[in-house]
């Protein structure tokens, strides 16, 4: 390093951010000659300058600050967990840095955590020797910036009845604040590893905190809680201990308390002996097994260790609705210790979507976190834990993408849980139904990207149908199992919802004729369909698009024979429509699938449909114009009448005037707005002035 470099990261290290302002101030000329004094003077200086910053919580994090503080009552215990889960945490991401970087835990490489309790001053301190925040690292995850959580939990807990609930806390990323359920203050030191910097953070929860610099000579993070008054049995050791033991037995790292015993011998009062020597002893002590859940023999874990520990993980506050726990044996050998939540979280569709939810550790050393290698995309809702032997310590995200043994076990963990799922919707009807309700969206688009796979996620799906109640579901499965026995497809229409769908004028020849259709109203329908392929040899098919084919050879023969006589009667009145609506519409043509509508939309074949049409504008990308064809039903009066009104005057206005009337309401029972609404009206009007 040169002179110039030297003294400038001298002056970097003194003038940190409030003086390093000060330092650009001055000439550089100036400090290379002061360097001997900056060394030693500013330090002294900065220190008077950097005192005590007073911050305001950013509004979002206040009004949750209030919240916490002020409504969450119930099950206060959970802070613990959050604080030890935090400590665990750092540790885990020190621990992985270590790997490259063995300078980091030179001076301490015994990984704990540890509580220490004042009686007297009401105070529970959590210390862990994980790898510490720098100051910005405090300023961006505690105070100023609100993790996106922090509005969706407050809008969850004000949603009436989870207002007390403060298991919630962990789920949104913003477990920290629990401390101020039972804290009236929370002093926060923290030093990075590998640094020589320390923070005190500080705050009552009441609009502003406090960061000095200095507090912590040790590496790591100590929070202190100045207990409230009505949560000073925060500091007892048996209460600490059942708490620890609920919610934190698993943590990989040993919880130390100290613990003092008094074994002065005692009178029959209870008090100590007269002449009795003093004997107290502190002795350090683990709260906690420890045990890695995934390495216990399945027979030894309870469902509610399971349960914590899935808890423990996700940062879900529901118990998960399936628990896998199996280990691979033979050629390829690891453990895994899978969860299927119950609920999806709220991020599952946000635009960055939800993290892969598998940790990856390796010969007992947490790899990584959100591992997106291990799991394919669409199971991503799975947590879990996976442990494997052979895979090098040293492994990046980056390596793990292209490693032979990492795309065994993805392999192998995907298979796991798509035969779990088939297992529970034979077995746990119910149970699969809540799960699919709530993640079949995700599981739909492995019909699209797993190719190997695509058959069996195709048994994993439910659609509701036109012969299911709303809320019941039918998969493909039991569809084909009922179909009818000249039916040769599987029918289904797609839309934004069941009530539309339901009403849709295109179904009216399937009820007629009692054939079921699928109800698809998902946006992931409309992606998935162009790929699907076929079902048990049975091609699907759009009711609203292209021909149908309904019924036996025989009706056909009539139908087709009532269709020419038809054609031959509406012929010219047919052109005279399509002339009046050329602008909107490909083609006017008779219906084959409708009964007691006059008019419907349908799409040509190979054309892209309104749903899809819509699902790329909302993307913003450039949609082809696309006409649809509109089918006229031969039997209904309407047609009868216009044709009346044709013969009599070719040039009758009214034609036009009834042919964007049937366009329009084609559009209506589809659930689009009209073009003009108001010269609909106008239209609608006239009609009912001219009927009077
Ligand atoms: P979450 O842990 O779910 O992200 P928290 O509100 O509990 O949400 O914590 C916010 C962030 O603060 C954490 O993601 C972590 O970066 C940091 N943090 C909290 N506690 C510690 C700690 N003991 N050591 C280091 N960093 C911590």
């Amino acid at each position: 390093m040169t002179i110039r470099g030297i003294i400038f990261s001298i002056r970097y290290r003194w003038l940190d951010p409030p003086c390093a302002a000060l330092g650009q101030a001055l000439d550089f000329k100036t400090l290379a000659v002061r360097s001997l004094s900056v060394f030693y003077c500013v330090p002294a200086f900065c220190k008077a300058l950097m005192a005590t910053e007073k911050k305001e919580f950013k509004t979002e994090v206040q009004q949750l600050l209030d919240l916490v503080i002020h409504s969450l009552y119930s099950n206060k215990d959970i802070f613990l967990r959050e604080l030890i889960s935090n400590g665990s945490d750092a540790i885990d991401k020190l621990r992985f840095n270590a790997l490259s970087d063995k300078e980091l835990i030179k001076d301490d490489s015994e990984f704990r955590i540890k509580l220490y309790t004042d009686n007297e001053a009401r105070t529970l301190t959590i210390e862990d020797n994980g790898i510490g925040m720098t100051r910005d690292e405090l300023e961006a995850n505690i105070g100023t910036i609100a993790s996106s959580g922090t509005r969706k939990f407050m809008e969850e807990i004000k949603k009436g009845n989870t207002t007390d609930n403060p298991e919630l806390i962990g789920q949104f990323g913003v477990g920290f604040y629990s401390a101020f359920m039972v804290a009236e203050k929370v002093t926060l030191k923290t030093r990075p590893a590998g640094s020589d910097e320390s923070w005190t953070w500080e705050s009552t929860g009441d609009g502003s905190y406090e960061v000095t610099e200095g507090g912590r000579d040790k590496r790591g993070t100590e929070i202190t809680l100045h207990l409230k008054e009505d949560c000073k049995d925060y500091v007892v050791e048996f209460r600490l201990r059942q708490i620890i033991k609920k919610y934190s037995d698993f943590v990989e790292y040993p919880i130390l308390m100290d613990i003092t015993r008094d074994d002065t011998e005692l009178d029959d009062e209870g008090k100590p002996k007269e002449g009795a020597e003093k004997k107290v002893t502190v002795t350090e002590e683990t709260l906690n097994s420890m045990k890695a859940i995934w390495m216990r023999p399945k027979s030894e874990v309870k469902k509610e260790e399971y349960n914590e520990f899935y808890k423990h993980i996700s940062h879900d506050y529901t118990d998960p609705i399936k628990t896998i726990h199996y280990s691979a044996e033979g050629t390829l050998e690891f453990k895994a210790l899978l969860y299927l939540p119950a609920k999806a979280p709220f991020d599952m569709f946000q635009h960055e979507g939800v993290k892969h939810g598998i940790n990856l550790y390796v010969k007992r050393v947490f790899i990584m976190e959100n591992c997106e290698a291990l799991i394919p995309r669409y199971l991503r809702f799975a947590k879990g834990v996976v442990e494997s032997n052979d895979l090098p310590l040293n492994v990046s995200r980056e390596i793990l993408q292209e490693d032979v043994v990492i795309k065994k076990i993805e392999k192998n963990v995907t298979s796991k849980i798509l035969s779990t799922l088939k297992d529970m919707m034979k077995k746990s009807s119910d149970d699969y139904l809540n799960f699919y309700k709530e993640f079949g969206k995700v599981i739909k688009e492995g019909v699209e990207v797993d190719a190997g796979n695509k058959d069996k996620i195709k048994d994993l799906l439910l659609y509701e149908s036109s012969k299911t109640k709303p809320g019941e579901y039918v998969s493909l499965k039991e569809y084909v199992d009922r179909m009818l026995p000249d039916q040769k497809e599987i029918y289904f229409i797609t839309g934004d919802s069941r009530a539309t769908l339901e009403n849709s004028p295109h179904l009216e020849i399937f009820k007629k004729k009692d054939v079921e259709v699928l109800f698809m109203t998902e946006p992931v329908d409309e992606f998935i369909l162009p790929g699907f392929g076929e079902y048990s040899e049975k091609s699907l098919k759009s009711i609203s698009q292209g021909d149908i084919d309904l019924g036996s050879e025989e009706e056909k023969k009539i139908a087709e024979e009532q269709k020419t006589e038809a054609s031959g009667k509406y012929k010219k009145l047919i052109k005279k429509v399509q002339e009046a609506l050329k602008d909107d519409i490909k083609e006017v043509r008779l219906s084959d699938r409708l009964t007691d509508s006059a008019s419907c939309l349908v799409t040509d074949e190979g054309d892209i449909n309104p749903q899809m049409e819509r699902i790329f504008a909302a993307m913003n990308q450039p949609v082809p114009e696309v006409k649809r064809i509109l089918e006229l039903n031969p039997d209904h009066p309407v047609l009868e009448k216009m044709n009346t009104l044709f013969d009599s005057n070719k040039k009758d206005p009214k034609i036009a005037d009834y042919s964007e009337l049937l366009y329009n309401q084609a559009l209506l029972t589809e659930g689009v707005a009209v073009k003009d609404p108001v010269r609909f009206s106008k239209l609608i009007s006239d009609l009912m002035v001219a009927n009077n």
